[in-house]
């Protein structure tokens, strides 16, 4: 048996319930693993809410860290006793324990710890993808100035430092001054607050008018057009989630008015879609950590009985960095 957090309808936090459910043995291609910290995402409050669909009972969480119990037929690159971590679909990680499919199942490197590995994964490969993959067709180059809205946040802390540690100069967004801050320290090297200031009258001044070659956008509808202002011609706007609601449809038009625009939708899933792809990213992702460019920032903790608070706080834009669900 294993305790988890399931919900029985969409909803707010209310709707997110501890129950206890049986967890069974892995089959062909599956792991079981007993959790140590489980990650929290802010897609979490998306599959609760019903933003993205699933069938109900859902049980939620994307991402965790344990130890692997025991490994299903066909699984060579894991065995029982192994430290491990991950970001997955389908949802399931908010439990002590589960049967899960293999392949996005890393092994954690000893250098890091459980809570880390259950922060870092989903965000952790989101950012990896997103500086590393998801480019403008110029590329880009050390030195090029790059937006990142939610610059705060999980998936933004990471990106601040490993922009950094690519040589980009990042513009970070966020909603208080104390936010700003905070990305400041973690690398950032311009931090603008978008709920005082027009971001893109700004970026285009710290760009002496150029504009910048990406932005990456998780604010979705109320960054949207002004995502777009602070582009240069050929640049590329890379929305990738909806903290602010998802994105209208718009007049594609307007792509080609402003300069021959690019927009992309991408999500982690198609990138982790393989065993080796998911392996050649986490690679680079624990690499980066281990060497110390990249810090793990778990400025939130709460029990797994808590999960309606720490989703509470986290719609209501309380937190910074990473939060993860801790076990007893
Ligand atoms: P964050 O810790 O970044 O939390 C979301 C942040 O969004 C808030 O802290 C807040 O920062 C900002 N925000 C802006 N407007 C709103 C609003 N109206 N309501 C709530 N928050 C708002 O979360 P994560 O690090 O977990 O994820 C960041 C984003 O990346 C999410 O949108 C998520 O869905 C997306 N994502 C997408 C992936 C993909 O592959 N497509 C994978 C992983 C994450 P502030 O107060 O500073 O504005």
């Amino acid at each position: 048996m294993s305790k988890a957090v399931r919900i029985d309808r969409n909803g707010g936090p209310e709707e997110l319930k501890i129950v206890d459910v049986e967890v069974g043995d892995p089959g062909p291609g599956e792991i079981r693993i007993r959790h140590k910290a489980v990650g929290l995402n802010f897609i979490d409050t998306y599959q609760r809410s019903g933003l993205y669909p699933f069938p109900m009972p859902l049980q939620l969480g994307m991402e965790a860290s344990g130890i692997v119990e025991a490994v299903g037929e066909g699984v060579t690159h894991l065995k029982a006793g192994d430290r491990a971590a991950y970001a997955s679909q389908p949802p399931g990680a908010y439990s002590e324990l589960r049967v899960m499919p293999g392949r996005n199942v890393c092994k954690l490197p000893d250098a890091i710890s459980f809570e880390t590995g259950a922060a870092m994964m989903l965000k952790g490969l989101t950012a990896q993808y997103l500086l590393k993959k998801t480019l403008p067709v110029e590329g880009l180059q050390p030195g090029d100035f790059i937006v990142f809205h939610a610059a705060a946040g999980g998936v933004g802390l990471i990106a601040c430092q490993w922009a950094k540690a690519l040589g980009l100069k990042l513009i970070g967004t966020a909603g208080t001054d104390a936010k700003c801050q905070v990305a400041l320290d973690h690398g950032a090297a311009h931090a603008i607050n978008y709920s005082k200031e027009n971001f893109a009258a700004r970026v285009k001044e710290i760009t002496g008018g150029k504009g910048v070659k990406v932005v990456y956008d998780s604010v979705g509808k109320d960054t949207f057009e002004g995502s777009l202002e602070c582009l240069r011609p050929f640049g590329l706007l890379a929305i990738f989630g909806n903290g602010s609601g998802p994105v209208p449809p718009f007049n594609l038009g307007l792509l080609g008015a402003k300069g021959s625009l690019y927009v992309t939708r991408p999500t982690l899933f198609t990138h982790i879609a393989t065993r080796e792809s998911t392996q050649a990213m986490a690679d680079d992702l624990f690499a980066v950590v281990e060497s110390g460019a990249v810090k793990i920032p778990i400025d939130q903790r709460y029990r797994l009985e808590d999960v309606q608070q720490a989703h509470r706080d986290l719609e209501a834009r309380k937190t910074t960095g990473c939060t993860i669900l801790t076990l007893d």
